[in-house]
């Protein structure tokens, strides 16, 4: 393998990384640490104590909570000060994100505002909208919204209904009706998907005001009571020429560009979801006592917290290396700010649907064992976990939903490699023809090397992966983009391989720190059972790709190349969970 130079997407499941050119969590800089601070304050102290009432649908206070987080600066850090904002960079912008999800009603809230409706006109308005939306919607004056899906078509946004009429004097009339629109009930200003004259897919910025827009009944939903989700019913509503957004017939980049961005975010505020969980889960188990002794002392806890402590460790991870790598990109552009975000997103889309998908699946499972932990006390309301458990339920469905996110994931990497961007094919032929070979070398990563071991398994995942790709693309060739179980199962170890890579970069980042142990069980942990994951995936991913002796020979390369002794990781668990519960937080932030 060769060491990147510059950064590029996907780039690093065929080169070296090394942690030196990774940005990890506890690299933050004191602005960082400021805009933390801040946003940990607003979210502890005004939108905590609010859930009630906003669970209760109190939307002025919805709305006033927006306003105090645009006093705050927290709507405005992706935008210029020319229009309202205190543009800082991208890690910033995952570090309010996660630091906002404590209440995941109001970061749905906050989250359409500043992702979905300032974003695409950050990105794609005019200067004339910017001026005219962006100071408004920065200071939380103005609620915003985004309008894609439709009761038909919510995966397949492309197919909407919803049609934009042009008229003689060039201003359009929108007609249809949009389903799930967060902030639904109460916003002011919405992005619409629509098709001018039933074709072209564009999007529109419409004002409530404009006339001809309604909102439909509050659903009945699951989780995120406390968030607004409406139908938006538009009937000839007026939109003037000068609120179309980008061109007509393109309005797929907009809707696709805000949510590469969006889904980066969305897996922050996973992140912080799970931080807060495992918190919450480690001071409920030192208080908790059964057969005489606090649960925490059961090996059944520690494994749980333990765990918890280890894949939120990788996510997070994951997470601030992907905002790093943006960040990079964007500094090494020649564009304008705006075109350098919207490349640098779009160079970075993969590993936004791996941060999406790793994201909500993972705080899925914090969340779980959190209510676990909780016994009976954690199915009931008197206390906050079984309703994280119900709020979470939907990271999965909404911003793509996991499947088409994880059918994404290898799509987009054999894109590339078509394209001769990505040179993934060659890799991969490299790869067969080493394998093959009786010398080849085998990886054994049970070495005493701190983190060593790790490192050399995670160069191992990059094989299997390859070995996965090439021979997928052997057996199926152009028609793999409709084979989805393989695809699924190879955005599986491109996703365990990014986020086992992240957690050793980190580590070593972090050898030399006072709790450099605690970094290395944590990345040990998720690489040992990372490991296992990737060998089951893999197994199943060859047997649908092969069969006879091509088969047994690919399980054969299997074997060679996947040689990790799996690591004790019941003394690491318990050291972590020991930790947790010693200081009532997750360890790392
Ligand atoms: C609380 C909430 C808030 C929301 N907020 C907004 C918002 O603000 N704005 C907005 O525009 N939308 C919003 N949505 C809508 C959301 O984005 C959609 O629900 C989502 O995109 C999924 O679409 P769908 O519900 O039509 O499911 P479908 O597309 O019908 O999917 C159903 C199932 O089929 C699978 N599937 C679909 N197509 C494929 C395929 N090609 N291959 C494999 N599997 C497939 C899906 O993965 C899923 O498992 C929100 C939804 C909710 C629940």
């Amino acid at each position: 393998m060769t060491t990147a130079t510059v950064a590029r997407g996907g780039a690093w499941l065929i080169e070296d990384v090394t942690s030196e050119s990774s940005f990890t969590p506890e690299r933050m800089s004191d602005e960082h640490r400021l805009i933390a601070q801040t946003t940990e304050e607003f979210t502890s102290g005004e939108v905590e104590p609010a859930i009630e009432r906003l669970e209760q649908k109190d939307w002025d206070l919805a709305r006033a909570l927006m306003r105090r987080a645009g006093e705050l600066g927290l709507l405005g850090v992706n935008v210029a000060e020319a229009f309202g904002g205190v543009e800082l960079d991208k890690v910033a912008s995952l570090i309010v994100s996660e630091r906002i999800a404590r209440s995941a009603s109001f970061g749905a809230a906050f989250g359409a505002q500043a992702n979905l409706c300032i974003l695409p006109i950050l990105m794609f308005g005019t200067d004339d909208q910017k001026q005219r939306y962006l100071p408004k919607l920065v200071t939380g004056e103005l609620i915003g919204a985004y309008a894609l899906s439709e009761s038909g078509s919510g995966s397949d946004a492309l197919g909407a209904r919803a049609k934009a009429v042009r008229q003689a004097d060039g201003s359009y009339r929108l007609t249809g009706e949009k389903m799930w629109i967060t902030n639904g009930g109460f916003a002011d200003v919405i992005i619409v998907f629509a098709k001018v004259d039933g074709e072209h897919f564009t999007a529109f910025i419409v004002e409530r005001a404009f006339g001809g827009v309604t909102s439909g009944k509050e659903e009945h939903k699951m989780g995120l009571h406390g968030s607004s989700t409406t139908p938006l019913i538009l009937q000839d509503v007026p939109v003037p020429t000068g609120n179309l957004l980008g061109e007509v017939g393109r309005g797929h980049k907009v809707a696709f560009n805000v949510l590469n961005f969006g889904r980066l975010k969305l897996g922050a505020m996973c992140t912080g979801g799970c931080k807060a969980a495992i918190g919450a889960s480690a001071r409920y188990a030192k208080e908790r006592r059964q057969f005489g002794q606090s649960i925490a002392t059961f090996g059944a806890i520690r494994h749980k917290l333990g765990d918890m402590t280890a894949r939120t460790y990788a996510l997070e991870a994951l997470m601030y290396r992907t905002a790093g790598l943006i960040d990079q990109h964007m500094a090494g552009s020649a564009l304008p700010r705006h075109q350098a975000l919207l490349a640098s997103l779009e160079e970075f889309a993969i590993e936004a649907s791996i941060a999406k998908v790793a994201g909500s699946e993972v705080l899925d499972y914090v969340l779980d064992e959190n209510v676990q932990i909780h016994g009976g006390n954690g199915f009931v309301r008197d206390y906050p976990a079984e309703r994280h458990y119900r709020d979470a339920r939907v990271n999965r469905i909404f911003e793509g939903t996991n499947e088409i996110n994880r059918l994404l994931i290898p799509g987009m990497l054999l894109k590339r490699a078509v394209k001769g961007e990505l040179a993934l094919i060659p890799a991969a032929k490299r790869l067969l023809d080493e394998v093959m070979s009786p010398s080849a070398p085998s990886l054994d990563a049970g070495s005493d090397e701190p983190l060593e071991a790790e490192a050399k398994a995670v160069t191992a995942f990059k094989k299997v992966a390859l070995l996965g790709l090439g021979g997928a693309m052997q057996r199926f060739g152009a028609a793999l983009q409709d084979e989805q179980e393989p695809l699924l199962w190879l955005a599986d170890l491109a996703i365990e391989t990014y986020a086992a890579e992240s957690a050793v970069l980190r580590a070593r980042a972090a050898s030399g720190s006072v709790d450099a142990a605690e970094h290395r069980d944590a990345a040990r942990t998720f690489v040992s059972d990372a490991a296992l994951r990737i060998e089951m995936t893999a197994r199943q991913l060859l047997a649908a790709i092969a069969e006879g002796d091509t088969l047994r020979t690919n399980l054969a390369a299997l074997r060679r190349l996947l040689k990790v002794t799996p690591a004790e990781t019941v003394t690491m668990r318990r050291r972590l969970s020991d930790a947790t519960v010693e200081r009532g937080a997750y360890l790392f932030g």
